[in-house]
């Protein structure tokens, strides 16, 4: 059993003044494996202290002071690479595949920002003006579970390149990893209170963070029902956001497309990380055309998807985090089928020989149309629909008709039509032919994906304020 009785404030480990115990359990058995104890709003209270002490030194540095501190934090992160890979796969069922692909990208958040840095000038003068981009204030970063530690580096490393200070609240599912990536923040030796992490739940923690009146910023990554209510927390204060949500995002397959790569591109795409990613493609739409021809090609393909043992480098699909999500999903496919969808492949139940945790069957459901609720709401989990669709013009229709708008995928032999369909999508980011992005691309949604964007200037300068002088 673990106890992980710590959070971190003002450059120290302490017991939090929360009592509350929570359990931790492994997903691939179900079986508890530790307890956190979780922080309280006098926690929260006091690390928004300590970080409001520290930026009063800290927003005078200067970009070496920075770089430097940048520099330790991505050499902190990248020497526990393999215990935060393990805390993954422990605490959510991360597969060897996610874990070793994505888990670099941690380190590598710290070294982008200190590339950024390196040439990004921060006083500009625009005629009689002087505009100097000016640190926030305190930020507050909340992160969900799935990838936390990604997600905690790339917003700590923009605040701190910034020059602000930050309170990270991170998921009580994640506690693994926040114990994991704590002891990197300790180990680059910051100034005390630079950054400071208390787990937590949102309704005591988060809402102290998001609506305390010394706070200037919140990033949040999380479900779009949490970031209205972060939205409504914070407008008494009119505190900057930026909000990455959920998604429901288009694979658009073009009749023109290699059926067999696009196809198995869009199945990794939908089902990455267990089916519990934000951009997954979780809606494929294909020509009726050549709608056979897709449905033989997931066939073939679903032998990659077997899910399984998350340690097993044959996994393509690990269990979902937690018993609630677990009867979540499982409702989901009994809705497809009362909605009138067809099972391709999967259903409900868990898969052959694996009895014991969360094991969802990898499913795919034909015969979808985009009204049906599995097309419509985020499921987060390996649950996938195809909806055929007439041609380009209904593609491009049925692609924007949702209330989401992170990412969408269009596959096709011919980059210049894929450009022309993706630059009627409305979403932050249409992938050609690929299902990853690029990291010095902005990354966000539109619509109910949420506000702002991330990665390189666009997520630097969402921690900043100009401020002109005009003499
Ligand atoms: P969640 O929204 O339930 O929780 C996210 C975080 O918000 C947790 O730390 C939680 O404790 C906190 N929280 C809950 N209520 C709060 C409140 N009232 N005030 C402040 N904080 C509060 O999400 P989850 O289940 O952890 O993660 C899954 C969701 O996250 C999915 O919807 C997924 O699409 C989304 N997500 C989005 C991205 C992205 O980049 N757009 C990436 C990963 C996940």
């Amino acid at each position: 059993m673990r106890k992980i009785h710590q959070i971190y404030i003002d450059g120290k480990f302490e017991i939090p003044h929360g009592t509350e115990l929570a359990p931790l359990h492994n997903p691939s058995t179900g079986q508890v494996i530790g307890e956190v104890r979780l922080a309280d709003e006098a926690d929260a209270d006091a690390a928004v202290a300590a970080a409001k002490r520290a930026f009063a030194s800290f927003s005078k540095t200067g970009k070496e002071e920075r770089i430097a501190i940048l520099k330790r934090l991505s050499a902190a992160f990248a020497e526990r690479l393999d215990d935060i890979k393990a805390a993954m796969t422990e605490e959510y069922g991360a597969t060897r595949g996610i874990v070793d692909g994505l888990v670099p990208l941690a380190p590598g958040m710290f070294d982008e920002a200190v590339k950024l840095l390196e040439s990004y000038e921060f006083t500009r003068t625009r005629g009689t003006t002087t505009v100097s981009m000016d640190p926030l204030g305190v930020a507050v970063a909340i992160t969900p579970w799935n990838l936390s530690v990604v997600f905690v580096a790339q917003k700590v490393a923009d605040a701190l390149a910034a020059g602000c200070t930050i309170v990270v609240k991170p998921s009580e599912l994640s506690a693994l990893q926040t114990q994991v990536m704590s002891e990197c923040f300790d180990a680059a030796d910051l100034p005390p209170g630079v950054v400071n992490i208390v787990t937590g739940r949102g309704r005591t923690v988060g809402d102290t963070l998001t609506s305390h009146p010394d706070v200037a910023k919140v990033g949040f990554t999380g479900s779009t029902a949490v970031g209205q209510q972060i939205m409504r927390n914070a407008a008494d204060t009119f505190k900057r956001l930026t909000l990455e949500l959920g998604g429901k995002s288009p694979s658009i397959l073009l009749d023109d497309a290699d059926m067999t790569s696009a196809v198995s591109a869009a199945l990794a795409s939908g089902f990455l990380n267990n089916g519990q990613t934000c951009f997954a493609g979780t809606r494929i739409l294909a020509p009726e055309s050549r709608l056979d021809e897709v449905v033989e090609a997931i066939e073939s393909a679903m032998p990659a998807f077997t899910a399984g043992d998350p340690q097993d480098p044959a996994t393509g699909v690990g269990p979902v985090v937690s018993q609630a999500q677990f009867d979540r999903v499982q409702s989901y496919i009994r809705l497809g089928q009362e909605e009138g969808a067809q099972l391709l492949t999967g259903g409900e139940g868990r898969p052959e020989g694996l009895e014991q945790g969360w094991f969802v069957k990898p499913t795919v459901f034909t015969g979808v149309t985009n009204r049906m609720r599995i097309a419509r709401e985020e499921i987060f989990g390996p649950v996938l629909v195809v909806i055929a669709y007439k041609d380009e013009d209904e593609a491009v229709r049925i692609a924007n008709d949702t209330p989401y708008g992170l990412q969408a995928h269009v596959f096709s032999s011919d980059i210049e039509r894929a450009r022309r369909v993706a630059e009627q999508i409305e979403a932050g980011t249409v992938l050609i032919n690929r299902i990853f992005g690029d990291p010095e691309a902005p990354f966000g949604g539109v619509k109910q994906s949420g506000i702002g964007r991330q990665h390189h200037t666009y997520g630097l300068e969402a921690f900043l304020e100009p401020r002109a002088i005009t003499a």
